[in-house]
């Protein structure tokens, strides 16, 4: 190996990746710094120059069992000795049935027909595919728009970027490429306040209007993650699923972010005792080891597209199964379930509450929220990413703020001093940077 390519050197892998990387959502000729990482482990992020950050990301709400746990590594291990990968087309395995069974066992009742995916984008591409292919199947050909609530997020690739919020989203850039979609008020009543009634007036009348040419309603339920990280009340959720009854329209849930505990429930339609008709699962799935995620359906779904032709659902991964993503999910879905999450997440949100207060009286700050384990500092402007990052790490936390929001969503396992320290350092950093 060329000395040139000696990664060992941080300087050299650093100058290589600014040269020839690009990192989420950024320009490789405009780089922002990135910080190069050795090690994780619980909750703590190792860096190569030897300082280590608490974790207040769970790399974007994945890692709900801290880093490295020895259960998932063992899994993965034993796994790769095993069967690394086998194509899913006329093959099978242990590793994803066992999946689906507990994937089954764990979401409300009905949703019994499992899609295994490779990330979030992708299974929101699926359930996309799946609403317009049942109504397809019914003869409703004309049933092909899709309903969603402006700051919504649902991923990258075409049809999620189309429900993504048209402002924020990236509709400008592709637009004409982009379908065209209805967008429905987001709602307002937050999560804890009095529901109010006229919320629902936006999505109902939308829903009217064009019930005849809509295949589903596509949102996030409960926490309206990357497009503003807003908490809506859970009332919301049972307006929609009556309207979508009332309408033949079908509602698919985005829980991609929410799902596995994170919101203070298993699923955030637990909140409103809610089932979709289609659920979209990732991030924490395989405890943020593998990427992977899954498409859950009902009967009435699967054996309606599977009654017209072309009498298959049409899609098809090349890593769809992967063994080890579905080996190490079904160890962290089995961990979270004999672990006390709900107790571990009610505490996480006590201690943010605690250590987030202070912010709401700050001057640049112009709310802060905390639901199960996701902390928001809502600023008034907009921050700017490459100083406060370095702030934070300045100070011994990982936090990746982004807009006018610094957020968190740590481990469920971060302890009291760990989160005590997270929240005092973000109100240190946040009282830096709201003077501006
Ligand atoms: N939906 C939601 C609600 C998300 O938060 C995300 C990821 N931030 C996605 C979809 C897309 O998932 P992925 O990044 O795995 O493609």
């Amino acid at each position: 190996m060329s000395d040139q390519h000696d990664f060992n050197n941080i300087n050299k892998l650093l100058a290589y990746d600014r040269e020839h990387l690009w990192h989420p959502y950024t320009s490789i000729t405009k780089a922002l710094p990135v910080f190069p990482v050795q090690s994780a482990q619980g909750v703590r992020i190792q860096l190569s120059d030897g300082r280590t950050l608490i974790d207040g990301m769970a790399s974007w709400w994945s890692a709900i069992h801290g880093y490295g746990h020895p259960r998932l590594v063992a899994a993965l291990q034993e796994q790769a000795a095993e069967l690394s990968h086998v194509m899913f087309g006329g093959l099978t395995h242990k590793p994803a049935v066992a999946l689906a069974e507990t994937l089954i066992e764990m979401t409300p009742p009905g949703l019994e027909k499992v899609f295994l995916a490779d990330s979030g984008s992708v299974s929101v591409e699926v359930a996309m595919k799946m609403a317009m292919q049942y109504q397809h199947a019914r003869g409703k050909k004309e049933k092909k728009k899709f309903l969603t609530i402006k700051s919504g997020y649902h991923g990258d690739t075409f049809h999620a970027m189309a429900v993504c919020d048209p402002v924020t989203g990236m509709h400008q850039i592709y637009s004409g490429v982009l379908p065209q979609f209805y967008f429905a008020e987001s709602p307002q009543t937050r999560f804890h306040e009095q529901w109010n009634p006229d919320d629902i007036t936006s999505l109902q009348v939308l829903l009217e209007t064009h019930r005849n040419d809509l295949c589903a309603i596509i949102l996030e339920p409960i926490v309206q993650g990357a497009g503003g990280m807003r908490f809506y009340h859970p009332q919301y959720l049972r307006e929609v699923r009556m309207l979508c009854d009332a309408h033949d329209v079908l509602l698919i849930a985005d829980e991609i972010a929410t799902g596995f505990g994170r919101t203070g429930q298993l699923f955030a339609c637990n909140h409103a005792g809610i089932v979709p008709d289609i659920m979209c699962l990732g991030k924490a799935l395989t405890g943020g080891c593998m990427t992977l995620a899954a498409v859950l359906t009902n009967e009435d779904v699967e054996q309606t597209i599977s009654s017209a032709p072309p009498g298959v659902f049409m899609h098809g991964p090349t890593f769809m199964g992967n063994p080890l993503a579905c080996r190490v999910a079904r160890e962290s879905l089995t961990l979270l379930q004999e672990s006390s999450w709900q107790a571990n997440v009610q505490r996480v949100e006590k201690g943010l509450e605690r250590g987030l207060a202070v912010c709401q009286e700050m001057r640049g700050v112009a709310d802060v929220r905390v639901l199960g384990a996701i902390g928001v500092v809502e600023m008034r402007n907009s921050v700017v990413l490459e100083k406060i990052q370095q702030d934070f790490v300045d100070r011994g936390v990982w936090v990746r703020p982004f807009g006018k929001l610094v957020y968190v969503m740590p481990p469920f396992c971060m302890n009291d001093a760990d989160l005590a320290t997270l929240t005092a350092v973000i109100a240190d950093v946040v009282a830096l940077h709201g003077k501006n």
